[in-house]
Formats: structure tokens, C-alpha cells, sequence
């Protein structure tokens, strides 16, 4: 179970949750419901508490903010495939902002992953990497990204042969401490230092 010091503000919380007694908290009524002297979360979102009036909500963000995303945005998604000339990427971060009732889709084109020249998609990219990028262009419901720009890219990876999180040795080389595997990516210039309420 958790308790008060398990929790920090900005983590998130999901629909029905166990957050806290009320002994610890004042409960928000719009965000959190409470049972038999315990809080629970009556929805998804980051939390937030006031440490001098103990006083906790939940917050969303895409209920004051705009849900279109726009040209020269920037998103955090995770990929989801690989094609011979290009990626798909689910997202819910925008402008570092987590939308998490709406998700979204996006591609990236080989020749929008660096300025350099990238050969080969899977140089750059592995299914489930979590990445930046920048919202270039939108058809319909789909968005072109690119990762040109030295804070593009991705932020975390994981081993591809067993799952552990890479550890980034040189320029776009990352290396699996558990397996010894070494393994190549288009890497933002933060890799591996990216609060984890942003991976969405
Ligand atoms: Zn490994």
C-alpha cells in the first residue's frame, strides 16, 4: 500500500487509485473520493499536495488546455513499429504536457530522424523507445515528426535482447550493463535524464 511518503507531487495517479488516509490529507471532493477513512482517486492525473495544509488534488491537464496539437509543437510518445522508411509513434505529451485521455499518432520519415545521412531505420530507432520530437506537418489524423535538433530524440531505450534500461557511452551508443550489448540510436542530448512523469 501506498502511503504519504511514497507519493511526490506530479506523480500519477489513476482512476480508483489508493492515495492516502485522511489522517495524512485533506481530500479534494472534485478529484478523489474517500472510503472508510481512506482516499482513492476519482481520476487520472498528476497529483499535487500542499505540504503546509496537506491538502491533496488531482490534476489534468487537458481540461484548461487546448486538445489540438499544432505545427512546431513538441511531443514525447513511444514507438510502436518499425517500417523499412519510417517509425509510429503513440503520444500523449505535449508541450510537456500530458494529455491522457486523448492519444496520438504520429510517423517519423528516415529522412526527418538527424541531419545526418541514417541508413538504416533500426540505427536510429527500436519499438518501445521512448522519444522527442517536433510536429512538422498533419494529415488528417496522423502527424509528421522529425527528430532534427540537438534535444530530439530518444530519451530512453531499453536492451533489445533483455529489457534492461541502456546506459549511453558515446555519441548515439548506448550500452546494456546486464547483457554487455552495445546498440546504436538517434539520441537526444538529455538521454537518460528525463523525469518519468514525461515518458508518455
Ligand atoms: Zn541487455
Amino acid at each position: 500500500m501506498l502511503s504519504k511518503k511514497n507519493l511526490n507531487n506530479d506523480d500519477i495517479v489513476l482512476t480508483g487509485q489508493y492515495i492516502g488516509v485522511v489522517e495524512e490529507f485533506l481530500p479534494d471532493k472534485q478529484s478523489t473520493f474517500t472510503k472508510d477513512g481512506k482516499i482513492f482517486a476519482s481520476k487520472t492525473g498528476l497529483i499535487n499536495i500542499n505540504d503546509q495544509e496537506r491538502k491533496l488534488e488531482i490534476r489534468t491537464h487537458q481540461e484548461q488546455d487546448r486538445k489540438t496539437v499544432k505545427i512546431g509543437d513538441i511531443v514525447i510518445g513511444t514507438i510502436v513499429f518499425l517500417r523499412k522508411y519510417s517509425v509510429g509513434i503513440n503520444f500523449f505529451t505535449i508541450n510537456k504536457k500530458i494529455h491522457f485521455n486523448s492519444g496520438y499518432f504520429g510517423n517519423i520519415h528516415v529522412s526527418q530522424i538527424s541531419d545526418k545521412y541514417v541508413e538504416k531505420i533500426n540505427d536510429a530507432f527500436q519499438i518501445t523507445d521512448i522519444l522527442r520530437a517536433r510536429v512538422s506537418e498533419q494529415e488528417y489524423n496522423e502527424y509528421k515528426l522529425s527528430t532534427i535538433g540537438k534535444n530530439l530524440g530518444v530519451i530512453y531505450a531499453d536492451c533489445v535482447i533483455c529489457g534492461d534500461p541502456l546506459i549511453k557511452i558515446g555519441y548515439n551508443k548506448l550500452k546494456c550493463m546486464r547483457c554487455g550489448n552495445i546498440e546504436t540510436r538517434r539520441l537526444a542530448n538529455d538521454y537518460g535524464n528525463v523525469n518519468n512523469t514525461l515518458r508518455f
